[in-house]
């Protein structure tokens, strides 16, 4: 399938890359393409980024049948521009898609469109330090019904906004509260696909988490709360006695690509890492026994987030006295060296536009 190309004629301003934020600004252009049972996934267009009307009987508004996708583009310091990792995420949506009920993509197909998108769009790939072009692929079920059934038509969609740095003052840890009144997800449920549902599920916990000072919450099983399972939207990892161990991923949790290069990186560089089940009850015995050496979550948007502070029902975990941890800086020094370039592309994770 060829996609066609229609340049705007009105190109946007720039923004001032010192005060980019997160996702409120967006690029010249977007990526679209549509589906129907008739004629399959067909018409890939890039067109010049604009607002399209829906019928409010559009079936994703009702029952949230829509999937999504989160990756950055990266400027290096030659000027270059590089992916990391597009094909991985193009997988993981098809896994969500299958699990949605949604068509699946030709993934070497959709990571051909968000390259050809960022092309276009080039020249928004801010080239500030710790600044990236945030890029979302997203599908949703645009069948104008009000019957609970799958949709029968859909909209692929790829939009891209400029991001500042996420760390503009150095990375500081953060203070998590261990939630054990919400739940995120079960086995069974959605929880390892990326879907709308999951992040609607989290608002509220999130929200009373704020209003008690704490900026995340670190998510325990929906069936036993007992066991440790993700922090805020992050993947999470803790080093305890030297091995670093992150929950294995059986159903419930977002298998991230932070994660898999985390695990794979760690490992490559001799460390122990280890996916398996791990107790809430586990960590605060390691704590006590001053065991507990670092606790970071990893995504995306943040790459590493070390966790200064824990809250577990009234007791208070100070890790690794609020500073971030060896293991943590390592990665996060990797994996941003890679991403921008700075760093010899070993394990062959980067794609050029
Ligand atoms: C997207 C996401 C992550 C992180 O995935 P990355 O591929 O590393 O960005 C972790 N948990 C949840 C719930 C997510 O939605």
């Amino acid at each position: 399938m060829e996609i066609s190309i229609t340049k705007t004629n009105k190109p946007k301003q720039k923004p001032d890359e010192n005060n980019l934020g997160f996702g409120k600004i967006f690029t010249d252009h977007m990526f679209l393409m549509n589906y129907t049972t008739e004629k399959g996934w067909h018409d890939p267009r890039i067109v010049p980024y604009a607002p399209i009307e829906f019928s409010l009987a559009t079936m994703t508004f009702h029952y949230g049948q829509s999937i999504f996708e989160g990756l950055k583009a990266y400027r290096t310091q030659d000027g270059d521009v590089q992916l990391f990792r597009p094909k991985n995420n193009m997988a993981r949506l098809n896994n969500s898609a299958k699990r949605l009920c949604i068509p699946t993509i030709d993934e070497d197909f959709a990571v051909d469109a968000i390259k050809k998108l960022v092309d276009v769009d080039r020249d928004w790939v801010p080239s500030n330090p710790g600044t990236s072009l945030y890029i979302r692929p997203f599908i949703f079920g645009t069948d104008e019904f009000l019957g609970v059934h799958p949709s029968d038509s859909y909209i692929f969609a790829i939009i891209c906004s400029p991001s500042g740095s996420y760390y503009p003052e150095g990375i500081n840890p953060v203070k998590i509260y261990v939630e054990d009144k919400y739940v995120r997800a079960v086995k069974g449920g959605v929880g390892f696909a990326k879907t709308e549902a999951n992040y609607a599920v989290s608002l509220k916990a999130q929200d009373e988490a704020e209003q008690k000072g704490y900026s995340q919450v670190l998510w325990l099983d929906g069936k036993t709360g007992e066991y440790i399972e993700e922090v805020g939207a992050m993947n999470v990892f803790f080093v305890i006695d030297g091995e670093v161990i992150t929950p294995s991923a059986e159903g419930s949790i977002l298998e991230g690509i932070t994660r898999l290069s985390t695990i794979e990186l760690l490992r490559a560089k001799g460390y122990k890492v280890t996916e398996r089940q791990l107790k809430i009850a586990e960590l605060t015995e390691a704590y006590d026994a001053g065991k507990l050496d670092e606790a970071f979550g990893t995504g995306t948007a943040a790459v590493i987030s070390p966790m200064g502070e824990l809250c577990y029902k009234g007791k208070n975990m100070i890790i690794n006295n609020n500073e971030i941890g060896k293991i943590s800086q390592l990665v996060y020094d990797q994996l941003t060296g890679i991403q921008y370039g700075e760093l010899p592309d070993e394990f062959n994770w980067v794609q050029k536009v």
